[in-house]
């Protein structure tokens, strides 16, 4: 049997503090000092189950209680639990949420990637 290890995530990818941000947002303190703020209804539209992707296919909206979340939890090293009030349970890996981080710096990221895929200095 092969020996499977573990490595932790990068600092980048360690959830390390996780706050209410007003009252409808979530604030997600990384290990590499950067701050996330998802709103609870982007959050519960990231959520990477299969029923939510369909309501998201669909564009449908998601009523109140799907969006109202009652515990966040956060798994060191792994990522995020949100269960919410309709009784559904969000699970995003570390690394999935901060790849989706909203902010203007990770979002101009994202961008520059699909522009340039291989990172290839410009010119
Ligand atoms: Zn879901
Ligand atoms: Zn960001």
């Amino acid at each position: 049997m092969e020996l499977n290890v573990i490595q932790p995530l990068p600092e980048k990818f360690q959830p390390l503090w996780l706050s209410q941000v007003g009252r409808y947002a979530l604030g997600v303190d990384w290990g590499d000092h950067h701050h996330s703020i998802y709103s609870f209804d982007l959050l519960r539209s990231l959520c990477p189950c299969k029923g939510c992707l369909e309501v998201r296919q669909k564009n449908q909206t998601f009523p109140p209680a799907a969006v109202q979340p009652v515990e966040i939890r956060r798994f060191p090293g792994q990522g995020v639990s949100v269960k919410w009030a309709d009784a559904h349970e969000s699970l995003y890996g570390a690394e999935y949420l901060r790849n989706l981080c909203p902010c203007a710096t990770c979002s101009e990221a994202v961008q520059a990637r699909h522009q340039n895929p291989l990172g290839n200095p410009k010119g």
